[in-house]
């Protein structure tokens, strides 16, 4: 079994076990080179000179990673009020905000709208809005007349990785159809609204074709307004989720390339200079962490096996929600295998680094977490070597919806989250939940 952290050199000399004795298991890693590497991936995708990446903040928003991805020069998309002070605490400014909003009401709309304005603690700086149905933009201009909007548009193009998560096309909740322009026109008039941007999102991990795709349909639709200022074509960059088994990363260069014939073109003939941007989230943080977990019992049930952990869908959601396939990597006190066990990365020489950590022949086991619920599962029927009571288990390419959607069903604290800095540092960036924490908002007894 190909080891990827070990081939990523991911915990940079620390060994994986001996974190989850320091910080308890369950427990987010993070690797701030890797993410610096990802924010550079995407800021370089073009050449057109104004080109903007706007990080989606709700992949991943602990705000030891928002800092680094500010210092990298990513400005964000917001969706939530919440998401908003969590980003100025970070030190974003809200001219580097994006509110891309959903079906929320007129106060959170002018939060949003005012967050930048002189009647605001921050200064004049203004945040921008984006709403997508006819009715917030009549709410939008009601809380905000004469305001600088953007309006998000369904040009007809979406896809992803699992139905819940195809943003565009025919009968998704999102996005204004084009057919509603004639509607939208006089909505801007009637409250003296300016128009300075649109935007999509096609849906997430989607194929470069597929974003080329929808880049087209949007600047077509673009056409339809005279004084726009930024078209934002948003996220959904795929990450390589199998690397086990070899798969690379997304060929962006092709992709910008591709990206950059379009930008120049469009804005020649635009007459305007246009700042396009777009809107990763997955792409910036899932590679940069890994979930580590604990193997506490390994049972047989009719023809399954089952090894149980302490990883359960209210520490990750995505195998729950979306079927994902996340690879898993075992770390093994070597005192306790047979063989070898696992040594950490510093200790094996690239001859190493592969096939031999396991030897053995493979079992089809399914790896759950400690919930009472049946669809509480990390992987189903997954090869791996025969596994072990006490075996520390790495949940790959866990950073984007990971944190972002723990919860604490059971009465289960969250984890610690912890980050590797560039020179193998390693640092508490939020602590476990405690049991006060989660008794402290109730009330009224
Ligand atoms: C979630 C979201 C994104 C980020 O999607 P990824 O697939 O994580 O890149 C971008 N834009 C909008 C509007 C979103 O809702």
């Amino acid at each position: 079994m190909n080891n990827v952290t070990q081939n990523f050199n991911f915990y940079h000399g620390n060994d994986p076990r001996e974190l989850v004795q320091t910080f308890g298991s369950p427990l987010y890693v993070y690797n701030e080179r890797i993410l610096r590497e990802r924010c550079r991936d995407i800021i370089n995708l073009s050449t057109y000179p104004k080109f903007a990446v706007n990080y989606a903040v709700k992949t991943n928003s602990n705000l030891s990673l928002l800092k680094i991805i500010r210092e990298e020069g990513l400005r964000t998309d917001i969706s939530s009020e919440g998401e908003a002070v969590a980003a100025l605490a970070a030190g974003f400014l809200p001219e580097e905000m994006l509110f891309i909003l959903n079906g929320v009401g007129a106060e959170e709309l002018a939060f949003a709208s005012k967050i930048g304005s002189a009647e605001s603690q921050y200064d004049t700086l203004s945040a921008t809005v984006s709403v997508d149905s006819l009715s917030q933009l009549e709410t939008l201009g009601r809380v905000n007349p004469g305001g600088r909007i953007f309006l998000r548009f369904n040009s007809g193009i979406g896809g992803g990785h699992h139905e819940k998560v195809v943003t565009g096309g025919d009968g998704t909740k999102f996005g204004i159809m084009p057919e509603y322009i004639p509607q939208v026109k006089e909505l801007l008039r009637k409250y003296d609204l300016k128009l300075i941007g649109i935007n999509q999102h096609v849906g997430s991990y989607i194929e470069g074709e597929l974003y080329l795709e929808g880049v087209e349909a949007i600047l077509r639709l673009a056409r339809q307004f005279e004084n726009l200022e930024y078209i934002d074509f948003g996220g959904g960059f795929m990450v390589p989720y199998h690397k086990q088994n070899g798969e690379g990363p997304i060929d962006l260069r092709a992709i910008g390339k591709r990206l950059d014939a379009m930008f120049f073109d469009f804005a020649k003939n635009y007459g305007k200079e246009l700042t396009f941007m777009v809107e990763p989230g997955r792409y910036i943080v899932a590679e940069c962490a890994v979930l580590l977990g604990t193997v506490h019992s390994l049972k047989n049930c009719g023809t399954k096996k089952y090894a149980g952990t302490d990883l359960g869908f209210s520490v990750f959601k995505r195998p729950t929600v979306y079927d994902a396939h996340h690879d898993i990597d075992i770390y093994r006190d070597p005192a306790r295998g047979e063989g070898r066990g696992h040594l950490h990365a510093d200790e094996l020489s690239a001859s190493d680094s592969k096939q031999d950590i396991f030897c053995g022949p493979m079992e089809k086991i399914n790896i759950v977490g400690n919930q009472c619920e049946t669809g509480d599962f990390i992987a189903r029927d997954r090869e791996l070597p025969p596994l072990r009571e006490g075996d520390v288990l790495g949940i790959l390419d866990a950073g984007a919806y990971g944190y972002s959607m723990a919860c604490q069903y059971n009465h289960r604290a969250r984890p610690a989250e912890v980050l590797i800095s560039q020179d193998g540092e390693v640092r508490l960036i939020r602590r476990r939940d405690t049991y006060e924490d989660m008794l402290a908002n109730m009330q009224g007894l």
